[in-house]
């Protein structure tokens, strides 16, 4: 259902297991009143604060909803899958910006005042609201006490400290809960239609947030990260220099390796393999002595560089790759000034 869809919106039929509880606070609460309801929506990873959000959103919106999920398919459903829908305001820091300026805050006041457009509801998303300046946070305040007409107000953090208390006392607070490792991975793989080794990849990698793991799964297509990732998991089945590495700063190039070669030891970490983590470990080193090369200005010829990366990372699984790193690391210097 979200498939031309970018703003990563969960299938509304299948919300994840560990948000029931919380679904269920969220309904009782909002429907003990009739008049508008500001919640905080805190998790540890800010984009699934964000989802849960629009999750919440889609439902109090949607004309078909069973008060639990949202329908997915009315008027209302089908425009907030477009990111369409004029009783939803989406508040985050604008492009180029630090920060939730003042200025937005006032586009929510007016939003909060006007007439409902679809039905009786609107509602208010501020994602990662922590970023409002102190001026912007000063004006919400009477938005979120009292929200006008039947407008839902949410707040979306993870680094709820960070907001200031006069915003964080008139909001009523939930927590979205960390799912169990088999609660992620079993909803990870289902979204994903992959493998539990492979869901269990993307989880280490997004340090076991399933939502994140998800999210960098979806723009496999179009992100670079993604693109990168892939690179390095196929490196042994490839015959020659993937063409990614080519097109982007050797600096790019060598910080995403390194991420992606620590997921790999700390995966092995789990596996309890020892001698699969040790050869991580060892690229890892020579990865990393040769990115600090490269910050330290050397200039090394790219196409020396790349074949050089890639014979190392080849030879990972090779049993002599303990040799094959010692002479890496030892002709760094000459790599240095190949340029
Ligand atoms: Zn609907």
């Amino acid at each position: 259902m979200a498939d031309q869809d970018q703003t990563h919106n969960v299938n509304f039929q299948a919300p994840p297991s560990w948000w029931m509880p919380i679904l269920n606070g969220a309904q009782s609460s909002a429907s003990a009143t009739a008049r508008g309801h500001t919640f905080l929506l805190v998790s540890e990873d800010i984009e699934e604060a964000i989802l849960f959000g629009a999750f919440l959103a889609a439902r109090q919106l949607c004309h078909r909803s069973d008060g639990y999920q949202p329908c997915g398919d009315c008027n209302s459903c089908r425009s907030l899958l477009h990111d369409a829908h004029g009783d939803f305001l989406r508040i985050r820091q604008q492009e180029g910006k630090t920060m939730i300026g003042i200025e937005q805050i006032r586009d929510a006041t007016r939003f909060a005042q006007q007439t409902a457009l679809y039905g009786e509801n609107k509602v208010l998303l501020f994602e990662a609201a922590e970023r409002m300046t102190l001026a912007a946070a000063n004006s919400v305040l009477k938005t979120i006490e009292e929200p006008a007409g039947k407008t839902l107000v949410l707040l979306a953090s993870s680094e709820v400290w960070r907001l200031p208390a006069t915003v964080r006392s008139r909001c009523q607070r939930l927590m979205v809960p960390r799912p169990t490792q088999a609660e992620g991975l079993s909803w990870l793989s289902a979204q994903l239609g992959c493998d539990a080794t492979s869901a269990l990849e993307r989880l280490i990698f997004a340090r076991g947030q399933p939502i994140a793991a998800w999210i960098a799964s979806d723009s496999f297509d179009f992100s670079l990260e993604t693109t990168l990732n892939r690179s390095f998991e196929n490196i042994s089945s490839q015959q020659r220099l993937p063409s990614v590495w080519a097109n982007i700063p050797i600096e790019t190039l060598l910080e995403r390796l390194l991420v992606w070669v620590e997921s790999q030891a700390r995966g092995e970490l789990l596996h309890d393999r020892a001698a699969e983590r040790a050869s991580w470990l060892t690229l890892h080193r020579c990865i990393a002595e040769l990115s600090g090369r490269v910050k330290l200005g050397a200039t090394p010829s790219q196409d020396i560089f790349l074949a050089e990366v890639y014979r190392l990372c080849r030879s990972r699984r090779h049993s002599a790759f303990d040799d094959v790193a010692g002479r890496f690391l030892s002709n760094l210097g000459r790599l240095g000034r190949a340029g």
